[in-house]
């Protein structure tokens, strides 16, 4: 059978809508792979119950139609592949690469994020604690397509960090890393709040035998209130009657061209026109860009 050479993914939380920033991340992602005739896929990246908003789930699918970033194949939701991850939990525990932490958030706290180390050696068992997986005392690097190198010491700058919570939950840095390899993805497009998280994702696909993707980050939005329109900010959902003009705003977001003549066209034809003339080369390279800027 015939393998697309390039499988891309959108991959929402839905711990809130989409907003003007995951549009800018969707249509990015979209456009990268629908531009040289790859497939691109969906994942509800539900790990988090208690943080998820009743209705965000039917609501984004719902926002993605209407914005014609119509995905292939059966939508995968990562509540269906806990048993995938706690095999792998296990499998990293067992082998000593993970170890039971049970240190309380007061005992972390001053800690500047980055954890000491304090349960490493300790040899608690993995019932009732979280588990953390080792970090070597290395840099890992790649090359980001628009923004550039990017590097970071896991030991220094990040620390053994947690892959499976003490009430249970899966940490997304486990779950992206499996899903994608899973899922057979080969670039990775997704907002620049994720930049510092590769070098995490790079060094359990290393542990784990995985091929790396390629990575594009796309610039954050940033709200006139200073607010980034990231996971965590409850923002109002797009609207459902304005898909033409905020896809061509998020185009330009995004430095493309987009001739004002594209708001008479229906949203197919604005993403096909958007498609021939996607040109990765053009996205800012920035972190954040202010909503204020764009016009
Ligand atoms: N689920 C993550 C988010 O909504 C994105 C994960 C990814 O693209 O790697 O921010
Ligand atoms: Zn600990």
């Amino acid at each position: 059978m015939h393998k697309p050479a390039y499988i891309g993914r959108f991959a929402p939380t839905p711990s809130g809508y989409l907003h003007f920033g995951s549009l800018v991340a969707a249509l990015a992602s979209y456009l990268d792979a629908r531009s040289v005739g790859g497939r691109w896929l969906l994942r509800m990246e539900d790990l988090d119950p208690p943080r998820e908003v009743p209705g965000a789930q039917a609501a984004i699918l719902q926002t993605l139609e209407r914005y014609g970033l119509h995905w292939d194949g059966e939508l995968v939701r990562q509540s269906d592949r806990h048993g995938e991850y706690e095999a792998l939990v296990q499998r990293l525990f067992d082998q000593g690469l993970a170890y039971a932490c049970t240190c309380s958030r007061k005992q972390l706290e001053g800690c500047g994020g980055i954890y000491p180390g304090h349960c490493r050696n300790a040899g608690h068992a993995c019932h009732d604690a979280a588990i953390r997986l080792r970090v070597p005392e290395l840099t890992y690097r790649f090359t980001d397509r628009v923004q550039g190198e990017y590097s970071q010491h896991l030991g220094r700058e990040v620390g053994d960090f947690v892959i499976r919570r003490r009430d249970g939950l899966y940490a997304y840095q486990l779950a992206v890393v499996l899903d994608d390899a899973w899922q057979g993805i080969n670039s990775v497009v997704r907002g620049a709040d994720l930049l510092d998280s590769t070098p995490r994702q790079l060094y359990l696909q290393e542990l784990l035998g995985l091929s790396q993707p390629r990575y594009l980050h796309v610039p954050l939005i940033i709200q006139p209130d200073g607010h980034k329109l990231g996971k965590s900010y409850r923002s109002p959902p797009l609207p459902g009657d304005q898909a033409t003009p905020l896809l061509i705003r998020a185009l330009r977001a995004l430095g493309q061209p987009a001739p004002d003549e594209l708001v008479d066209t229906s949203v197919e034809e604005l993403l096909q026109w958007s498609a021939r003339h996607w040109d990765a080369s053009l996205i800012p390279r920035t972190r954040n860009l202010a909503e204020s800027q764009l016009r």
